[in-house]
């Protein structure tokens, strides 16, 4: 289902029929919002807050795992907020929530504006939420400060893009890029090995929806999501924010050993076909080649069976994550790491099947997009690259996107340590607000 963008005359400014106060208003007419527009520092903070109480028991961070209640419930606040500011609001098949604002031409494909509520199990405060509630601040300091662009503007929660619960990761971003279908993303397994898919538990929650799926359906003219950098370059240049010029390459795969059922205490040593043994040593040297190849490798988990006491496991799947800087660096380690899993495997007389599973070579945003970005961070700012994946990364495929980094404190993430400061927050909103400002007279200039 498409969205209604209503056509709509551009609003006049109503000038007040006192003479002091008119020509207040014709002042500030001549001055570009870009310059004058400023976000509520504390109302960020506490909607940072507030919402982390969405949340599992986690002490100092926040567990909230993809269509998990809490997710429900994060959803359930953005979408009352969301309402408040009259804004066209759907969901779709994916869970994705799409908070539209018209513009004053609305002809025009909207700016989002989007990032994630849900996170990882040890998830923190921030990596994923600070983007969405920056971008609902943008909408709420827009509205109070009458800007208003030309472009209608879209806020947008995505499902599932941490991939903790169920996989893959970027679980409807994907979709909506072309990537991936929604039956494909309703398919998508949990990491814990139980039988609930994302389609089943979106449905619990009462979020699979009939808005836009794909970009065909409801196409956007840019994407700006604001992230916590997950790293410490902004911290070393002394910088609160800094725009993202691109990302390393990151491949996802998954590799399952193949054994033989038997007794774990009376079957012989010799000749046993135990997988978990084969998982082992492949698992050691996909580190060693990381180490080798100057990349980074991670095994995000492991699985055997069968389940119980006694018995040697005949079956053990691993999943694991390759980066590299360069393209070519990360084809070559999987080359070489489906290598190790054949040695692996032979070594202990195994079957095994491996599948890339997510593939994402390195690459730059979209230069106008980060152009936009770089202005409104000014001084305050400093370029960087992101060293994992982003909903971004897939809306990069169907439309200029760029990304505002907040500093992060040590660089830690995915830890109820994670932290960024208020201020830093504050600044971020703030760039986001000034780069769709920026990409709204982009998009007059090149008409
Ligand atoms: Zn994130």
């Amino acid at each position: 289902m498409h969205f209604t963008v209503r056509s709509r005359a551009a609003v006049t400014t109503v000038l007040s029929s006192s003479l002091g106060k008119r020509h207040l208003s014709m002042s500030r007419a001549r001055t570009s919002p870009i310059t004058t527009f400023s976000i509520n520092g504390d109302r960020l903070w506490n909607d940072i807050h507030h919402t982390a109480q969405f949340s599992a028991p986690s002490p100092g961070g926040v567990t909230r795992l993809c269509a998990d209640d809490n997710d429900k419930k994060v959803r359930d606040w953005f979408r009352d907020q969301v309402l408040a500011l009259g804004a066209d609001y759907k969901v779709n098949a994916t869970g994705t929530q799409f908070a539209l604002i018209q513009g004053t031409d609305n002809t025009i494909p909207p700016i989002a504006m989007g990032s994630h509520f849900d996170t990882v199990a040890t998830g923190g405060k921030f990596d994923g939420p600070l983007g969405v509630l920056c971008a609902l601040e943008v909408l709420r300091s827009f509205r109070e400060q009458n800007i208003k662009t030309r472009a209608p503007l879209v806020a947008i929660n995505w499902t599932n893009e941490e991939g903790a619960r169920f996989f893959p990761p970027l679980g409807s971003s994907q979709v909506y890029a072309g990537q991936s279908t929604i039956t494909a993303a309703h398919a998508s397994y949990s990491n814990d090995g139980s039988p609930e898919t994302m389609g089943s538990e979106l449905e619990r929650i009462g979020y699979v929806g009939s808005g836009p799926n794909t970009f065909e359906e409801f196409p956007i003219s840019a994407h700006f999501e604001v992230h916590v950098e997950q790293q410490s370059s902004l911290e070393r240049a002394d910088k609160p924010v800094g725009w993202v010029e691109g990302w390393e390459g990151m491949t996802w795969y998954e590799v399952v050993f193949h054994g033989a059922d038997g007794h774990a205490n009376t079957a012989a040593m010799h000749g046993r076909k135990d997988s978990v043994q084969g998982a082992a040593k492949f698992m050691t040297s996909i580190e060693t080649l990381a180490h080798d190849m100057h990349g980074r490798s991670t095994v995000t988990a492991i699985e055997s069976g069968p389940v119980g006491a006694c018995n040697i496991q005949s079956r053990t799947k691993v999943v694991f994550c390759l980066m590299h800087a360069d393209a070519e660096g990360l084809l070559e380690m999987g080359r070489r790491a489906e290598a190790l899993a054949k040695t692996a495997a032979s070594i202990h007389g195994l079957g095994h099947a491996m599948s890339r599973t997510l593939h994402l070579l390195p690459g730059d945003f979209t230069p106008e997009a980060v152009d936009c970005v770089a202005r409104a961070c000014g001084e305050k700012g400093v370029g960087a690259r992101t060293l994992t994946g982003h909903d971004s990364l897939e809306t990069l495929l169907v439309a200029p996107t760029a990304m505002v980094f907040v500093r992060s404190k040590d660089g830690v993430s995915h830890s109820a340590k994670e932290w960024s400061d208020k201020d830093d927050c504050a600044e971020g909103a703030l760039v986001l607000g000034k780069s769709v400002l920026n990409f709204d007279e982009y998009l007059l200039r090149r008409k």
